[in-house]
């Protein structure tokens, strides 16, 4: 069957068999810091069907779960190393090694200057005994939960920041691509999805690398990103038709799939009608209680735009169990 038919049949089988995916962002991370062994383990028991991993490079080169390459919002490096940020004022992991970075203890998101909490609501900042994981202690710890609660849980890692982490010498798909195959989610059939914003490096990734695994392009909001990939050349029907030979899905932003009037009234873009067509999963990013779409009244009002408007296949969320409970009071 031609690649574009046998992934339209597989659009199909999965919007007839399933629910819609639910994709723990950085873990419960409504409830947890972020990427923590604590905020996935929530994730795990709260039924997410997907854990997000972020990964960057330390300097000795280990992928390690973090979500930026900077580590002075989530952590105490400023108060512990003040003179190893750069020149921009930034801390940035791939300046320390692994064993400095589990040094360091971990933190609900805060805004460096201030101190203050990004989401006043969550875990308090500061508080808790939290430290950073490398990816294999994560997958380690994702297939125990899959083992000791008879329930798997699907890995979905991101590749942050390729081109930039090209620019500092390295090469994090190469590093990543051999720790997902070891733990065994290197084909088509495994319980993951890797993803990433750059076009150019999910080309290398599934052509010279030789990637067998299923694989999301993310898009975001802006027109072009800092790679040079053309989102907007990305999102129309052509464009969509071309990326189906080398990606499952795509994860665009909320942003580019539902949109809502001062009034309140929400539509939806055809962007995700337009990705079925191509044979293209579609899974947007980021459900948030506590930040909602702006004129989105309510998180209802969201989960019913994007399961019942949109259709979407799937959702990142920092509330695994809200949705979940949507999507099951829905069926
Ligand atoms: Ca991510």
């Amino acid at each position: 069957m031609p690649r574009i038919l046998l992934a339209m049949s597989l659009v199909a089988t999965l919007h007839a068999q399933s629910l819609p995916l639910v994709i723990a962002h950085r873990g419960a991370s409504g409830y947890l810091p972020e990427h923590t062994l604590p905020a996935k383990a929530l994730a795990h028991a709260l039924g997410a069907d997907f854990l997000e991993q972020d990964l960057v490079l330390t300097r000795d080169n280990v992928p390690v779960v973090l979500h930026d390459i900077h580590i002075d919002t989530i952590s105490d490096v400023a108060r512990r190393h003040p003179d190893r940020h750069r020149s921009d004022g930034r801390f940035y992991a791939i300046d320390f090694t692994l064993e400095e970075l589990k040094q360091l203890r971990l933190s609900e998101r805060f805004v460096a200057k201030t101190g203050r909490a990004v989401f006043p609501h969550r875990f308090p900042v500061g508080s808790g005994e939290f430290r950073i994981v490398t990816l294999e202690e994560e997958l380690t710890f994702i297939q125990g939960l899959n083992h000791s609660t008879s329930r798997t849980a699907g890995v979905y890692p991101e590749l942050k920041q390729p081109a930039w982490h090209r620019a500092q010498g390295r090469d994090l798909a190469a590093v990543v691509l051999p720790v997902l195959e070891k733990f065994g989610y290197g084909d088509s059939s495994a319980p993951c999805y890797l993803q990433c914003f750059e076009y150019r490096e999910v080309q290398r990734i599934r052509r010279d690398l030789g990637w067998k695994g299923r694989m999301i392009l993310l898009i975001e909001a802006d027109s072009k990103g800092e790679d040079g990939t053309d989102y907007d050349a990305v999102c129309r029907p052509e464009g969509l038709k071309e990326l189906a030979r080398w990606v499952n899905g795509i994860g665009p932003s909320l942003s580019r799939v539902l949109s809502w009037s001062p009034a309140g009234g929400v539509k939806a873009s055809p962007l995700t009608s337009d990705a079925h067509a191509a044979g293209l999963l579609v899974h947007p990013y980021t459900v948030r209680r506590d930040e909602l779409p702006k004129g989105c009244g309510s998180l209802d009002a969201l989960h019913q735009a994007l399961f019942q408007e949109a259709r979407v296949d799937g959702v990142f969320t920092d509330f695994p169990d809200l949705t979940r409970a949507w999507l099951q009071q829905h069926r």
